[in-house]
Parts: C-alpha cells; structure tokens; sequence
C-alpha cells in the first residue's frame, strides 16, 4: 500500500461515504464540502493529477467523466454541476491522486478563481 489518502479510501483502509463505484471509478463525499453536494471522483489507478496523464491512462479519465453523469444522477444535480480538478501548487491540489470534484445543489458562484 503507497501512502496516498485516497489509494488508502479506495482500499478501505480509510472509510468514506460512497457514492458510486465501477471497476475503475469510485466516487465519495468530501469530508469538507463547499456546496449542498460535494463528490470527490477519482480514478482507481494512482495517477498523481490531470497534469500527469498520458496516452496510456487516458481511458481512465474517460472512465471517470462516463460516471459522473451516473454520479451526478444519483445526487440529484438535475439543475447542473460544476466539475473541477485542482493540479499542483498554483491549482491549490492538497491530495495528490487524481480527483475531480462534483460540486452542486444551489446556483453556484460566477467566479472561478
Ligand atoms: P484538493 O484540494 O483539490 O486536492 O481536494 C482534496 C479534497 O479532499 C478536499 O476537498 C478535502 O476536503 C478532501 N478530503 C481530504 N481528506 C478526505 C477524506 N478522508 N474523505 C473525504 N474527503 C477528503
């Protein structure tokens, strides 16, 4: 087992509060939500950020962005969503294991930054 908090979730060693989950994707609620739903989707596989992906694991971010409209289904976002995925320093990434999160529930913020 790496050390990365959300290998260590996705294993079980670390409990969440599942969403969704397919053979590649598993989704869960963020600890710290921002909105009336916060999903945190990521990918099985351990790819650091969306900064590290590569031809070969392209087809894991497509796995994650075909369950997010199921996610999002299941959480009720019939109004809309907002999908975002922090990447390194200046993106304010804390967890460095791919993940994008699903935010929604009320009208979002116009700002993005
Ligand atoms: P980021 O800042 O984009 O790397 O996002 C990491 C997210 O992971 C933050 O929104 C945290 O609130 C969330 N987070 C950290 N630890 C946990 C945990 N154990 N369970 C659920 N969400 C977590």
């Amino acid at each position: 087992m790496n050390d990365c908090l959300f290998c260590k979730i996705i294993a079980g060693v670390i409990p969440s509060k599942k969403v969704y989950e397919d053979e590649s994707v598993y989704a869960f609620y963020d600890i710290a939500p921002q909105a009336p739903v916060h999903i945190l989707v990521i990918p099985k596989t351990h790819i650091a950020s969306a900064d590290e992906v590569t031809d070969e694991t392209a087809s894991l971010v497509a796995a994650v962005f075909t369950a997010i409209p199921k996610i999002a289904k299941i959480a009720g976002l019939e109004n809309g969503y907002r999908v975002i995925t922090n990447i390194g320093e200046d993106g304010c990434q804390s967890v460095k294991h791919l993940h994008f999160h699903v935010l929604g529930g009320k009208k979002l913020s116009e700002n993005m930054a």
